[in-house]
């Protein structure tokens, strides 16, 4: 287990481990690891012979300076659970050597205008940026990315296929509270009610995901509804409660075919995302949340 910053050293690791015929997979994450994080490496270890996870609170994403100061760090168990959950190889890049008179970012257009990136701005530049870079230091065979986040895990996927990255993109299922609360490092800033409140983002979708699968397909009912239930909780703010084309990420009124269902709100001042995968084939039609 090695837990140095040097990119040269991580690069000597991961050949050696290829040298040796195995196949290499990334998680990328920011650390403060909850089981979210745990399950993307329980799903490269079935793909792959030598996981790496990077550990890296990549500054240049965040657009809130106060949400990047506030970001939970928690390194010493963050190493404890990679190293129980087998982890082959942590690296925590160092900000010096990563962003040393950068300048060079990497976007996908027309992906990130809405939902997030509507938001966010800057967000995703940063994110695609670090992954990119993150996939020519690992040279991984495969990273694995949440569907939690799921505006990132299309767009990479994108990204991967438009820059020809030779790496197999998995999108792992979220991971949830018992209440339904998708799991995220930024819980743990939520006091007792307002974690309470915060589940009904969960319970929104799950009340849409009951029309949707009860034969609506007319986003402003969906709308209204996740707005009553996630108002009536509490919520400071809304940002998004968007239908969105699957591939495209662009708004839809209606579904048609492959699409998400997505949140983002505030609780506490924490900003929470969630989201739903409408799986439509033209005749049968599933959500999965
Ligand atoms: P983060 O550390 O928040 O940047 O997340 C690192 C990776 O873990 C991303 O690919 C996220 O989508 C994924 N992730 C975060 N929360 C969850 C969750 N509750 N279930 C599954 N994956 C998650």
């Amino acid at each position: 287990m090695f837990t140095e910053g040097r990119i040269e050293r991580v690069r000597s690791i991961v050949a050696e481990a290829k040298l040796a015929g195995k196949k290499t997979a990334l998680v990328p994450t920011m650390g403060a690891l909850h089981e979210g994080h745990l399950s993307l490496v329980r799903a490269a270890k079935e793909k792959a012979d030598f996981v790496v996870m990077s550990i890296f609170v990549n500054r240049i994403q965040f657009n809130d300076s106060n949400d990047f100061a506030n970001y939970p760090k928690t390194l010493e168990n963050d190493l404890n659970l990679a190293r129980e959950n087998g982890v082959d190889l942590v690296f925590i890049p160092d900000e010096d050597e990563i962003y040393h008179d950068h300048k060079t970012y990497v976007d996908v257009e027309g992906l990130t205008e809405e939902l997030c990136g509507a938001h966010r701005p800057g967000h995703f530049r940063g994110v695609f940026t670090v992954v990119s870079k993150l996939f020519n230091i690992v040279q991984p065979d495969i990273a694995v990315f949440g569907q939690k986040d799921i505006q990132q895990a299309v767009s990479i996927e994108k990204m991967v296929s438009d820059l020809n990255f030779p790496v197999e993109i998995i999108i792992a299922p979220i991971i949830r509270e018992n209440d339904g609360l998708a799991k995220s490092s930024r819980n743990v800033r939520l006091d007792a009610v307002q974690r309470k409140n915060a589940v009904s983002i969960y319970n929104a979708l799950s009340s849409v995901q009951k029309m949707i699968e009860g034969g609506v397909c007319d986003y402003q009912k969906m709308y209204h509804e996740a707005e009553k239930i996630i108002l009536e909780a509490g919520a400071e703010k809304i940002d998004y409660i968007t239908l969105a084309d699957y591939h495209s990420l662009r708004r839809i009124d209606r579904i048609k075919h492959k699409a998400v269902f997505a949140v983002a709100a505030y609780f506490g001042g924490v900003r929470l995302i969630d989201n739903m995968i409408i799986d439509f084939d033209g005749e049968k039609i599933k959500c999965v949340l």
